[in-house]
This record gives structure tokens, C-alpha cells and sequence, in this order.
């Protein structure tokens, strides 16, 4: 009897979200034996176990090569075309790990006619008039694919006849991986020109495929759209989330906007062992149910970044990419970013195999490819256990003698056998278009050695996200972190801040409590303003 692919639970869960379906959505899955036979396999059951649980789906397979393949232009294998008498959806590659979420939110917009654009984005959309493709590559284990996926398929859906969307996954189509140069993910093109590496704020997305180039500033939607609010929360991390969770809670109407992935930096961690009450958990899942508990409570805007903020007669006014927003109080909980390293070539060959998110792009490496991991703290040791699992070749690169690295992530590389190189730094990656050598300097000799790799993950350490605080004019310590006192209350009244971005102890349980206490003392301070009471 063949393996069942799709799990009882997995169908259980397709079960549920088919009940928001209305129009019946027609997908033609093609395949070609000896093509990626695996995902084939995936593909078919995984479409087939879906028409079988509602009516509303309607599948037929094809072989490539045959009258409808050349009618639809289809080569690889497998290839996924949604609705096609209605819309030019396609998935290159069978929609596994993230792009599992992607395809049934796709199905059900192309069902529905509902998608994911703010009516911002629609009316944005209005502008365009000539023909556009958009490309995003993805890979199984990227959290930030989804999202960007979303958007291409939205609007592919909202703008049905002008825009066409396909999404082709990098381990299936490692050609066309190379050819774009799509290591790292998502990376989205508009015909050939790459408009975009990562996840982009919504507006973004929409006026770089509307403009067929990157963008660099949007302007911002008009001025109807101002709301106001008691507390606004910038971050939608651990932080971030677990603020409004406590504003609201407090009877305080909170709103988080997040410029990237709900989560922020856990979204990307690949398992957390540390968290009271999981003994072990993903990243990802962890976060979605924070963020799910959250969002029962407060509005989270995805894809929103904040601009600037303002104090003008008691408020403060917000410029998000959606809008300008009031609110009585601020709590900042912008996170931190990956430092670089600063060695030649690394700016030239990011997302072409220098990397900063082991889970988003390790997955291209996993079939005994030589891959190089740079640091020695725990965020270096936990990116080289999850290579090492994916089946990589891992060397990790660490500038001292000793990891400074939790003793349970030490002993685990030890116990892998995981290659170190100690007291050495890289001074230089090379590679034409692709990383494949890596100059590596000894810190005692002096000496310089040159080591095949075919990617870096680099893991050096973090950069606070200090870009509102400074426009607001806050003090930073000296490696730019807030300074907040232990209600983190920063120096201006009524803003505070938590979590990564004020240095200290960077991990979830600190976070989660910052954001706690900072939302618990605006409440207090707004009922009793502290500034106000005499010394
Ligand atoms: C690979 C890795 C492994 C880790 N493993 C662990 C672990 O096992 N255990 C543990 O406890 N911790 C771990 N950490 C650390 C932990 O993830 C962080 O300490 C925690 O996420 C910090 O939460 P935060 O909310 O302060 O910031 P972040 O998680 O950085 O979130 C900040 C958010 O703010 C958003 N943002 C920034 N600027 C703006 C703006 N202008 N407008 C809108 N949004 C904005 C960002 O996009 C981001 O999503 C790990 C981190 C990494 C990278």
C-alpha cells in the first residue's frame, strides 16, 4: 500500500480552513516522471487529499509535455496553476514546509476574491497599466516566504489579467536558483529585475511591482486614514506582543505595528529550549501562538513599518507606511538586527550565499554542502546544530578560544563532531557570482588560509533597531541600546521600551517580561503621571 503523505492532522486542519471557501477553484497539477520524482509524489497527494475533502476544489493532473502543459507553458515539475480561467497563479515546486499556509490562503483568495491588500494597496494598484510578472522564490523553511508570497498572489488576484504570479521553490529549481541567484530567500523579481531581497514592508511590495524596480521610500497613504490610540507598540516581536497583550488587558486600546514577520527575530529560530513551559518548540510555532493570543486582544498591522514620531500638543503623531497615527503613549519594541562582519566581499555575495538566517536559507545547503558558520554565541551554536541536522558540512569560524555559548549548545557541537576553527576571523569571501572560498585570518600568527565553502551564515552578534529613538531624540548607551530605567521608562514621558533594543539579556523571557512591565507602567504612569508629581 502506498505511504500516506498527508497525516490525519494535516487534513484535519485543510478540513477546517476549506469552510471559508465560496466559488469552486480549479488547479491542474503537472508532473513529469524523473523529475523531481519526491515532490511529485507530494504534490499529487497533497492536491488529491484536498479535492477529496470538499467539493469546492477541483483538480485534474497532467503530464508535462502534453497539449495543456505546452497551452500553459509548463516545463518543470511539479508545477501548480490555481484558477486558471480566472487568474495566473502558479507554484514551481511542490508547496511544502511555510508555502503549505501560502497555498491554502491562495486557494481561498482565489475562492473568495478576498485578499490580503490594505484597500492602501488597491488603490495604489489603480496606477497600473502595463503587464507585470512577479517572481518570489521561497524554500520550505522560510518564515518570511509566506507573507511575501501573499502579497504576489493578492495581487494577482486583485489585478487579475495585468499581474501574474509564481513562486518557485529553490531546492526543486536549483537551476533557476542559480541563474537569479536566489540563495537566500524571499527574493522577488518583477520580469528580470530583482526588486526585492527579503520580506517587504506591504507598500513596498505593491510600488516596487507597480514601478518594476526596488524601491526605496513610499509615500505614505493620505491622511483620512488617522486613527487614534492609546498606546501605539513599534515591533511585533516577543515584545512587541506581549506590550499590547498587557495594554489591553489593562483596558488600554493598543495597536503593533510590524514592518516584517510577526515575531521578529523567533520567527527565525529554528528550535527554543529555554522558554518556561516547552521543554522544546519552534520558533515559529512558539511565536504564532504569542501572537495568536495577542491578536485576540489588539490589532496587529503586518508589513507597517513606522516611519517617524512626533510629539505635537500632548500626542504623539505616528507616520506608518499606512497612515498617521495618534496616541497617548509609545512603547518601542523595535528589536535588533544581525551585525555584519565587514569583510570584503560580503556586501557582493549577500543572498548569494553570505547569509544572516541559517532557517531561511540553510536548506539549499543541506546535501553535504560545505557550509562556514561565524561566531560563538548561542545564536552561532544553535544556526550550526540546525545546518549540521539539514545534513550540511559545517565549520564554524570563532575569533576567540572558547565558545561563549550556553554549556548545553557547546557540548552538543562537541558531541557532533562539528568543525572549529578557533582564533581565527574572515577577512575575505570570494566567489564570482556565488560564494566558494573563504580567506580566513589566525588572530595569533597572523597567517591566512583559504577554506572551499559554499555559504557563510554569519552570526556575530546584533545591531539595536535605534532608528525611531534617535529621531525622537532619546539617550542611547554607548553600542546605541535605549536607556530605560526598571519600569522601562525611557528619558521622555509616556515613551517607553523593551526587549532587545535595550541591550541587557537578549532572549524571549526577557522580552516578554520588558514588554509586560513597559505596558504595566504606561497604564500606572497615565493615571498618575509620575512627572507630574513633585520631588
Ligand atoms: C537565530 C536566533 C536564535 C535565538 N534563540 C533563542 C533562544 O533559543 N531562546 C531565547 O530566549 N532567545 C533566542 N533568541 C533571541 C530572541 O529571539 C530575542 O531576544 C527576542 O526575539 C527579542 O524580542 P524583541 O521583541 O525585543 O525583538 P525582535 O524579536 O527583534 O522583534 C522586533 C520587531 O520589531 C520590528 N521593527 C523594527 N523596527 C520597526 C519599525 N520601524 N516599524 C515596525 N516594526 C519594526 C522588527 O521587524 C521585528 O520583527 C534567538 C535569536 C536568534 C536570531
Amino acid at each position: 500500500m502506498e505511504k500516506e503523505l498527508i497525516t490525519e492532522d494535516i487534513r484535519e486542519i485543510l478540513r477546517e480552513a476549506f469552510k471559508q471557501l465560496d466559488d469552486v477553484v480549479a488547479i491542474e497539477v503537472y508532473t513529469k516522471i524523473g523529475m523531481n520524482d519526491m515532490f511529485n509524489d507530494i504534490a499529487v497527494d497533497l492536491f488529491r487529499t484536498m479535492s477529496e475533502l470538499t467539493d469546492k476544489i477541483k483538480v485534474s493532473f497532467y503530464k508535462i509535455g502534453d497539449e495543456n502543459s505546452r497551452k500553459h507553458n509548463v516545463l518543470r515539475s511539479p508545477t501548480i496553476i490555481i484558477a486558471p480561467d480566472k487568474y495566473d497563479i502558479r507554484y514551481t515546486g511542490a508547496p511544502v514546509g511555510e508555502e503549505g499556509r501560502s497555498i491554502v490562503m491562495s486557494i481561498i483568495m482565489a475562492s473568495t476574491s478576498q485578499t490580503l491588500l490594505a484597500d492602501d494597496s488597491k488603490k495604489r494598484l489603480e496606477r497600473l497599466k502595463e503587464k507585470r510578472h512577479v517572481r518570489v522564490f521561497v524554500s520550505p523553511t522560510c518564515p518570511y516566504c509566506p507573507q511575501q508570497v501573499l502579497y504576489a498572489v493578492s495581487s494577482a488576484i486583485d489585478k487579475k489579467g495585468l499581474i501574474s504570479a509564481e513562486v518557485i521553490e529553490i531546492y526543486e529549481n536549483k537551476d533557476l536558483a542559480e541563474k537569479y541567484a536566489a540563495m537566500s530567500v524571499p527574493k522577488t523579481f518583477v520580469g528580470e529585475t530583482l526588486v526585492a531581497s527579503g520580506l517587504q514592508p506591504e507598500e513596498y511590495f505593491i510600488e516596487s511591482l507597480i514601478e518594476g524596480r526596488p524601491v526605496e521610500y513610499v509615500m505614505p497613504a493620505g491622511r483620512e486614514e488617522l486613527k487614534d490610540y492609546d498606546i501605539v507598540i513599534i515591533g511585533g516581536g516577543p515584545a512587541g506582543l506581549t506590550a499590547a497583550l498587557y495594554a489591553e488587558r489593562s483596558g488600554l486600546k493598543s495597536i503593533i505595528f510590524e514592518k516584517a514577520n510577526i515575531g521578529g527575530q523567533i520567527a527565525i529560530t529554528p528550535v527554543v529550549e529555554n522558554y518556561p513551559g516547552f521543554a522544546s518548540i519552534a520558533g515559529k510555532t512558539l511565536v504564532d501562538m504569542m501572537a495568536k493570543q495577542t491578536m485576540e486582544y489588539a490589532p496587529l498591522l503586518q508589513g507597517v513599518g513606522v516611519n517617524d514620531i512626533k510629539k505635537k500638543d500632548g500626542r504623539f503623531e505616528i507616520t506608518t507606511g499606512r497612515g498617521t497615527y495618534t496616541s497617548r503613549a509609545i512603547i518601542l519594541a523595535t528589536g535588533a538586527d544581525s551585525r555584519k562582519l565587514d569583510a570584503i566581499g560580503e556586501e557582493r555575495l549577500a543572498g548569494r550565499g553570505v547569509s544572516y538566517c541559517a532557517t531561511c536559507d540553510g536548506y539549499l545547503f543541506k546535501d553535504g554542502k560545505d557550509v562556514m558558520v561565524v561566531g560563538g554565541g548561542n545564536s552561532a551554536l544553535t544556526d550550526a546544530l540546525y545546518l549540521d541536522s539539514l545534513g550540511a558540512h559545517v565549520t564554524i569560524v570563532h575569533r576567540r578560544e572558547a565558545f561563549r555559548a550556553e554549556e548545553r549548545l557547546q557540548q552538543s557541537i562537541f558531541q557532533r563532531n562539528i568543525a572549529v576553527i578557533w582564533n581565527s576571523r574572515v577577512k575575505e569571501i570570494t566567489g564570482s557570482r556565488l560564494v566558494e572560498r573563504v580567506k580566513i585570518e589566525d588572530t595569533k600568527t597572523g597567517k591566512i588560509r583559504e577554506v572551499k565553502s559554499d555559504a557563510v551564515f554569519i552570526a556575530i552578534g546584533y545591531e539595536p533597531n535605534n532608528e525611531i529613538a534617535t529621531k525622537l531624540g532619546l539617550p542611547l548607551d554607548e553600542e546605541g541600546y535605549i536607556k530605560v530605567d526598571d519600569k522601562m521608562r525611557t528619558s521622555m514621558s509616556l515613551v517607553y521600551a523593551a526587549g532587545d533594543v535595550t541591550g541587557g539579556i537578549k532572549q524571549i523571557v526577557t522580552a516578554v517580561s520588558q514588554g509586560a512591565v513597559a505596558a504595566l507602567t504606561a497604564f500606572e504612569d497615565m493615571a498618575n503621571p509620575y512627572w507630574k508629581v513633585k520631588k
